[in-house]
């Protein structure tokens, strides 16, 4: 009876809240009871029973809770002035690293009340969150490599584009304030797959993130070749860079792009992620052609993110197993609606339910006809909804 009450509420809600952050307890009822409740919360379209999509899922989300909406703004201490600003580059265990805009690095607790105000996110303090921290003592070290001294943690400030796991309902935040997904491509070795880079753009589109997209090697092809492709994502608004790690074509843009952003890189392994960091900022030395380990779909990964800072500003997060988006939280109904060149014809199919494969009198397939969307975006998009979703 309780559950059905809670549904019940979950569905007015909905209505009349459509888009804005919801309500505490509602989100608690969704986690102790409800596996799949919480999804259904962010896509309120969803309608299907698609909770066997995946069990454990990984996406970037806009504030989506209200632990994420709120941060844990709790002000034990009006006295602000006296505390610092902070960006939070690791966790480990209880203690956090804390950088000030002026790159000083602390070794920060958390305060214990802020602990116990959630106990369904397995850490308080995630990597890129921004927190109001009480420096407790100077180190005076005056090698930089050194950390500046320790401090507390007094309060974490409201979190926007969440990286995150859903399992069993409960969330597990990889990553908060991703301002900017980074997907990186290939014009050769490996092939240029621009359905991938759509599902990509897709993934950073659902969650309200600005993606860049970088088609890298551009030395090892004839960019004029590239141009068509290149011309639809213009079209749709998108930026596109075409880079070399070679030539260093665009590397500047590039880094002026990422320079006061929290970034995240994505993209098949071999694209040349790591190079392009390493050309942004030689500092950084990753290591460049290792194998990948990214390929390990679904696996519970212990390795925490990292925030790692980029000479000259901006940060990128290092998080380990979700580089190529390869999870994701979509059902097949809502696809259509995150491509911008599809939406304007949605809304007049025969069926409002339509997926626009196989359904008569389908405003999206009679546009494709007409040459009015990209025939190679709705290839896209069929593979989008075949190989990923399993329709
Ligand atoms: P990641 O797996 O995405 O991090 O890719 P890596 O940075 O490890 O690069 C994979 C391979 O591509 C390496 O052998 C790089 O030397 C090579 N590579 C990276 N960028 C470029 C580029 O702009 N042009 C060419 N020709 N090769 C590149
Ligand atoms: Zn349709």
């Amino acid at each position: 009876m309780a559950r059905k009450k809670s549904g019940k509420l979950r569905t007015s809600f909905r209505k009349k809240h459509q888009g804005r952050v919801r309500e505490g307890d509602l989100t608690r009822e969704f986690r102790q009871g409800d596996e799949d409740g919480l999804a259904d919360a962010i896509h309120s379209e969803r309608l299907s029973g698609k909770g066997d999509l995946t069990r454990k899922r990984t996406i970037i989300g806009k504030a989506s809770t209200p632990d994420d909406a709120a941060g844990l703004n709790v002000e034990f201490n009006p006295d602000n002035a006296t505390l610092s600003r902070g960006r939070v580059l690791s966790v480990h265990g209880l203690q956090s690293k804390v950088m000030t805009d002026d790159g000083d690095i602390y070794a920060c607790a958390t305060r214990q009340v802020l602990k116990s105000l959630s106990t369904d996110q397995r850490h308080i303090v995630v990597a890129g969150d921004h927190v109001l921290f009480r420096i407790q003592s100077r180190s005076g070290g005056i090698d930089p490599s050194e950390l500046a001294g320790d401090g507390m943690i007094e309060s974490v400030l409201p979190r926007h584009g969440t990286l995150h796991r859903t399992s069993r309902g409960k969330q597990h935040i990889l990553a908060a304030n991703v301002d900017c997904v980074v997907i990186v491509a290939t014009a050769a070795e490996p092939t240029l797959k621009p359905a991938l880079i759509d599902r990509m753009i897709l993934t950073a589109h659902q969650c309200g993130i600005t993606p860049l997209v970088v088609i890298n090697k551009i030395d090892l092809v004839n960019a004029v070749d590239l141009a068509p492709l290149m011309g639809v994502y213009g079209s749709l608004g998108y930026r596109v860079l075409m880079t070399s790690t070679v030539t260093g074509q665009n590397i500047d843009y590039l880094r002026a792009w990422m320079q006061n952003r929290q970034s995240v890189v994505t993209g098949q392994s071999g694209v040349g992620k790591s190079s392009l960091l390493n050309a942004i900022d030689p500092t950084l030395s990753l290591s460049v052609g290792r194998v990948s380990t990214d390929n390990q779909k679904g696996r519970h990964t212990t390795t925490a993110s990292q925030l790692i800072p980029i000479r000259g500003g901006g940060c990128v997060f290092d998080t380990p197993g979700i580089r190529q988006f390869q999870l994701w939280d979509i059902s097949a109904g809502e696809v259509a609606g995150y491509m911008p060149d599809f939406r304007p014809y949605v809304s007049h199919c025969r069926y409002p339910n339509c997926l626009h494969v196989s359904e008569d009198s389908c405003a999206v397939k009679n546009a494709v006809a007409d040459g009015q969307i990209d025939a190679r975006r709705y290839d896209a998009y069929c593979y989008l909804l075949e190989e990923e979703l399993a329709i």
